[in-house]
């Protein structure tokens, strides 16, 4: 087996012919102030908010300078939003429903703008962005068709058929809170929103502070799109101070972000008794049985490790290879991982971009540095790249992963990943197993059969089989979300719109009473229900 120790990988910076070592493309990637002036007004901010700075990780420079909401504004915003809320909920699901799909179509049409604004908030890869794009229009039809049959009232079995009618009614919470991060600045900021929204709730949503103008612009759209003003309430800040306050005064809570800050969310819900939605980390694996297309493997294992240079909630960090293809995957993998280009170009040239801040490479960099010390072993990638940008980071694939290793069971959020050997189908199942988290996995093996057998077997709210997490995640009509600590609830599919909704009961009792009949003695009554108790279970009742 070929060791290539972050050599070969001089590919990235052809992608950025302007960019020196040392030198990133400075004032490439300014944005109009009067645009931003624009996109500010969606903010509810008083004029006199301090503010904060959006750096562009293409840069490292000031991308925007944008207000802070006060505690004061994050309480104005939900006064508007309670006040409006029953206006909202009261309109037709049907008329709901027409506003996302008109802005499923204006996401299309204003997709450029919106990549540019993905690319320059995250500094991920043009095509990665452009996955944001599907996401949201893929769940804006699909909430907009389903949305009036799932919220419509429902007929169920009365105890007595015939006497007792009844019938399943779903009222919104009220107003949702929501604290989106920072990694699909717009996926995150609108997907979680629009359910919320056609289920006739409003919605109070932080923004991560790197992903704000995003989070702006959809507000522009959706009003475009006819959204009443209200309906969606915008605030911006650290998520300590902002996006805490956002959710103590929330009716219902949508939280996505790492498991530490997940259990504060779900403790501060739990003590209030709201209702709590929490998307948080993974550590996921991806099996390569011995009976793999390994082409197909490999290529897409370069997506799930790399997209969005490992910034993804559903990223692969655990590479488990069958050892009878071991070295014939890894000889594929590694090829295509070393012709990856990295840059910062606003065009689909790059396949790899940027991580998002200083902190994010000083941690991967750290779990990189902690594992080759205690002995692992670099198969590509393992550098920085300054000369690219100044958070950039290579693509990197080690071996030699042992339990010491923080990097071993502890969550990357980069472009990293660690290979392991196994011997049979169960032993990947127990490794996959081994970990506390329970996010998504993928599978590759040309019995589809055997691979969904694996895949029940996994303990992860997703599992992609012949596929990394586009499969799963893409399809909106199914859910996703996270077992063990990878959270609590679920987005997309029938379960993402119902849990922001309460669930009513109404039993309308006709005829006879539930009582016992005036006249009759008791003992017999109970007898005769006994007897009723019976029949009604040979006949099948439910
Ligand atoms: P983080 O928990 O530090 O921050 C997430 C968001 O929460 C940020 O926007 C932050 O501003 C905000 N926040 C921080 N403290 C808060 C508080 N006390 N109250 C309210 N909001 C607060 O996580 P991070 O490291 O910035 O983000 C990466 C993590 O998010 C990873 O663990 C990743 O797996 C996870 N993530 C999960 C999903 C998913 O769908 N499961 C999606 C994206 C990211």
């Amino acid at each position: 087996m070929a060791t290539h120790v972050g050599e070969g990988f001089d590919g990235p910076a052809r992608h950025n012919p302007a960019a020196e070592p040392g030198q990133p493309t400075a004032g490439t990637f300014a944005l109009d102030p009067h645009w931003v002036e624009q996109l500010r007004r969606h903010a509810i901010c008083s004029p006199r908010a301090k503010t904060m700075d959006t750096i562009t990780p293409m840069t490292g420079r000031v991308l925007a300078r944008l207000p802070v909401s006060s505690a004061e504004d994050v309480e104005q915003a939900y006064r508007g939003a309670r006040a409006i809320q029953p206006a909202w909920a009261q309109l037709p699901v049907r008329l709901r429903a027409q506003i996302f799909s008109r802005l499923h179509d204006l996401l299309l049409d204003r997709q450029g703008e919106l990549l540019d604004l993905i690319q320059l908030e995250s500094g991920k890869a043009r095509y990665a962005a452009f996955e944001e794009v599907v996401d949201a229009a893929l769940v804006c039809r699909h909430y907009a068709r389903v949305a009036p049959k799932l919220l419509a009232p429902q007929r169920r079995a009365g105890v007595f058929p015939g006497l007792t009618r009844v019938e399943q009614v779903r009222h919104p919470h009220g107003v949702v809170g929501i604290v989106a991060p920072w990694n699909y600045p717009l996926s995150m900021a609108l997907t979680d929103a629009i359910p919320a929204l056609l289920a006739g709730n409003t919605v109070v949503l932080r923004p991560d502070p790197q992903a704000s103008l995003t989070a702006l612009l959809v507000a522009d759209l959706l009003a475009r799109a006819g959204l009443p003003s209200r309906v969606l309430q915008i605030v911006l800040g650290p998520g300590p101070t902002t996006g805490a306050a956002v959710l103590e005064h929330a009716d219902y809570v949508m939280f996505t972000g790492s498991t530490a800050t997940g259990r504060l969310v779900a403790r501060d819900a739990g003590a209030r008794l709201i209702g709590a939605s929490l998307e948080l980390g993974g550590k996921n694996p991806m099996y390569v049985a011995a009976d793999a297309d390994l082409d197909r493997a490999a290529e897409g294992a370069v997506r799930a490790c790399f997209s969005s240079a490992g910034q993804l909630c559903m990223s692969i960090e655990r590479l488990l290879l069958h050892e009878d293809i071991a070295d014939a995957f890894l000889e594929r993998f590694l090829t295509r991982v070393q012709s990856l280009g990295l840059g910062t170009n606003l065009t689909f040239e790059a396949d790899m971009g940027s991580l998002i801040s200083q902190a994010q490479l000083d941690r991967v960099e750290g779990q990189v540095r902690d594992a080759l010390e205690r002995g692992a072993v670099v198969l590509a990638g393992g550098r920085a790249r300054p000369d690219v940008g100044p958070w950039f980071y290579e693509p990197t694939v080690l071996t030699d992963v042992q339990e010491s290793m923080t990097l071993c069971r502890t969550e990357t959020f980069g472009p990293v990943v660690a290979v392991y050997r196994v011997g049979s189908d169960a032993e990947a199942i127990a490794r996959a197993n081994d970990t506390e988290y329970g996010l998504n996995a993928s599978v590759w093996t040309r019995d589809g059969a055997r691979g969904r057998r694996i895949a029940a077997a996994i303990r992860a709210g997703t599992v992609n089989v012949n596929e990394g997490y586009g499969a799963a995640y893409a399809s909106v009509d199914a859910p996703m979300g996270g077992m063990g600590v990878s959270g609590i609830g679920r987005r997309h599919g029938d379960e993402g719109l119902l849990k922001y909704t309460q669930v009513q009961t109404i039993a309308t009792q006709r005829g006879l009473g539930l009582g016992v009949p005036e006249g009759i003695p008791t003992e017999r009554f109970a007898a005769g229900m006994t007897g009723v108790l019976r029949v009604m279970k040979a006949l099948g009742g439910r």
